[in-house]
């Protein structure tokens, strides 16, 4: 079997989670959207908190794609949640069992921010997800830049993380990874990884930092997100598409300091039906045989229902499935994650 991609798969690298001016982020939308065009960024998320006022914004930007959502909280400033599709803000007296049920209701999509936060600094408390009781949301931040910086940092690595921020992304925890593997076990959750991008600027003792310049944040963490058909030109559909393909999982996420993902790709073969992509769901009967490629030497993992089942230092490999489940891929270097893929479905 050659291990060669077949299916033509169109590939939208994006940054989620950005904070501007309207809230508290440093960058207005224009220097944000210049910066990510010179970077070759395909879209951009924008999520101010408790506003929708720069909703006009939204649009093509020559070859960037920008969508305009807000970050929800409740009276307590907790369960935050990223809102998009809306056309106004809900009433900001909600609770978060009402605003995920409405987002879903208004044709919105929503995906928990930051759901297992701890952080360790007294001025900069957690805002962690408490409201389970609820299935509504359409995703869920497996990996917060903000929340994986605040939770490791220390007073002895604390000038290496002011000065060279990414270096304290690690990999996502073993606790979100699995809660995330159960929910989609019932159902769809799409695992995204987040910025959270505000650009603080920060003063310790005589020197002033702005903790993640925009221009380093958006170099981190990315959600790629697969179509089988290029985003459209009108801005609408395109909209349309990018949510239909995150609701269907149909997306990884990576962090782009170990290296771009270039010509990656987790797939199902089939003889008769071709390959499929990630998110999409291939019948057992077809005898789907997983196969994945990375551009340079990782730990790929394979996990299946939340658990290892293959793991092998290398470029590729290829696994026959034998029984139903959701089955998921992690690439690591060195022991910091990498890639993360949704889950291919055999069923
Ligand atoms: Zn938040
Ligand atoms: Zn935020």
């Amino acid at each position: 079997m050659s291990n060669n991609k077949t299916v033509a798969i169109y590939e939208y690298s994006g940054a989620i989670h950005i904070h501007t001016t309207d809230s508290d982020g440093t960058g207005t939308h224009k220097q944000i959207i210049s910066i990510a065009r010179q970077l070759g960024v395909d879209f951009l998320m924008f999520s101010d908190h408790m506003t929708l006022k720069s909703l006009h914004r939204e649009g093509w930007y020559g070859e960037l794609l920008v969508v305009v959502g807000y970050e929800i909280n409740d009276p307590d400033n907790k369960n935050h949640y990223l809102a998009f599709g809306l056309k106004e803000t809900l009433p900001d007296s909600l609770y978060a069992k009402d605003y995920v049920q409405l987002v879903r209701k208004m044709g919105g999509f929503g995906i928990i921010a930051h759901p297992d936060e701890k952080r360790h600094l007294p001025d900069y408390p957690p805002y962690p997800w408490t409201e389970w009781g609820t299935d509504e949301f359409d995703g869920i931040e497996i990996w917060n830049h903000i929340s994986s910086w605040l939770e490791s940092i220390n007073k002895w690595n604390r000038f290496l993380f002011f000065v060279k921020p990414r270096s304290s992304l690690t990999r996502p925890t073993d606790n979100i990874l699995l809660l995330w593997d159960r929910l989609n076990r019932t159902r769809r959750v799409v695992g995204v990884a987040s910025l959270d991008a505000h650009a603080f600027r920060y003063r310790m003792g005589l020197l002033k930092f702005t903790i993640f310049p925009y221009k380093i944040d958006l170099l981190s963490l990315r959600t790629v997100v697969l179509l089988r058909s290029p985003l459209s030109k009108d801005f609408n559909e395109a909209k349309r598409q990018l949510f239909c393909a995150l609701g269907g999982c149909q997306a990884y996420f990576c962090n782009l300091r170990w290296g771009a993902p270039f010509n990656f790709f987790f797939i199902a073969r089939t003889e008769k039906k071709g390959d499929f992509i990630i998110g999409e769901e291939v019948p057992i009967e077809e005898k789907p045989v997983l196969l994945a490629s990375v551009p340079k030497i990782a730990e790929l993992r394979l996990i299946k229902d939340g658990e290892m089942i293959l793991s092998s230092i290398s470029t590729s490999f290829e696994y026959r499935a034998t029984s139903t489940g959701i089955f998921r891929l992690e690439a690591l270097i060195d022991d910091k994650g990498w890639i993360y893929t949704n889950h291919i479905r055999i069923v």
